[in-house]
């Protein structure tokens, strides 16, 4: 087992910290999607995503997922 292949991680704008959650339930129909940050106590919209698909390895299996030009 490798990593899990996950697309990408959120982080929070403010402080960079991953330990960042979405807000739910009660406003969900107020503020469409809200990000709360446990660490500086960010609330937004807006999250930092961090791909992290790029493997520093040599693991060949799995399809090419970028296209190069
Ligand atoms: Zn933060």
């Amino acid at each position: 087992m490798k990593r899990k292949p996950s697309g990408a991680i959120k982080l929070c704008p403010r402080c960079g910290s991953p330990d960042i959650h979405l807000s739910s339930s009660l406003d969900v129909w107020l503020t469409p999607e809200q990000y709360v940050c446990e660490k500086c106590g960010y609330k937004g919209p807006i999250v930092l995503e961090v791909d992290v698909e790029g493997e520093e390895g040599e693991d060949e299996s799995g399809p090419p997922e970028r296209s190069v030009r």
